[in-house]
């Protein structure tokens, strides 16, 4: 069978999905936490782990340098999805996508007074959407981590970030104050592959479907 080439970010998407790969019959060889290779082997011969920036994800398998890879909704919403088959959302990973807003920011009556908001994040795309079919006028301001502290220092009214506890943003005094879309990571692959290696992909997914519930 062709070899298979997993992306997958450090941090809580690998953590998370190492369930999903062992119930696949999938063990890494090493830890990306303590180990610096970005090429993993596996207890598979044929299936490798490349380690990718979380928003690199979607690229490396839409160009099919991965065949398979697994990344959160926040970071396919940005990244539009093409090329890129979707068969399954994992529940890892479970956030929300949010506007937050400094404690004394009055968000309800700058949204009905029409004002013109200042909006720091990561996710411009997904903002400047949501933002849209509100038919609020924001100014998108590109950040690419802490989006916290720009309502803090005077850069932005409010910002657009993924929330599950909400200790960050009691911590520096923000509160959250509208859902853009719930957030949990899926399995990604490339439409290519899926066709040329179906009978090695097909049982991933189906391995996958199975350790996370989900029946064909
Ligand atoms: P970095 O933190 O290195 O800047 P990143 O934020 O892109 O990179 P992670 O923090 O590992 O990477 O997040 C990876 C994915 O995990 C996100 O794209 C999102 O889907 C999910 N995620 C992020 N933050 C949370 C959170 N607080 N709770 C649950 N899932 C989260
Ligand atoms: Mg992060």
């Amino acid at each position: 069978m062709s070899p298979i080439t997993i992306a997958l970010s450090k941090g809580r998407i690998f953590e998370e999905t190492l369930p999903l790969l062992k119930a696949a019959g999938i063990v890494p060889r090493d830890d990306p936490e303590t180990s610096r290779k970005l090429i993993i082997a596996t207890s598979r011969p044929g299936v490798r782990l490349i380690i990718v920036r979380a928003s690199d994800t979607p690229t490396y398998v839409q160009y099919g340098a991965a065949d398979i890879g697994i990344a959160g909704k926040d970071v396919l919403l940005e990244h539009g999805g093409d090329g890129l088959y979707q068969p399954l959302d994992l529940g890892i990973a479970a956030c929300r996508l949010m506007v937050a807003v400094p404690q004394g920011f009055d968000y309800a009556q700058a949204v009905k007074q029409g004002a013109r908001l200042r909006v720091a994040t990561k996710y411009v795309q997904t903002a400047r959407e949501h933002f849209a079919a509100k038919g609020v006028h924001v100014d998108l301001i590109k950040l690419y981590g802490s989006m916290e502290l720009a309502p803090l220092v005077g850069l932005a009214d409010a910002i657009v970030d993924l929330v599950s506890s909400g200790n960050t943003l009691k911590a520096n005094n923000l509160r959250a104050v509208e859902q853009i879309v719930p957030i949990s990571a899926r399995l990604i692959v490339n439409v290519a592959a899926l066709k040329l290696k179906r009978a090695a992909i097909q049982p991933l997914i189906d391995a996958f479907a199975a350790a996370t519930g989900k029946p064909k």
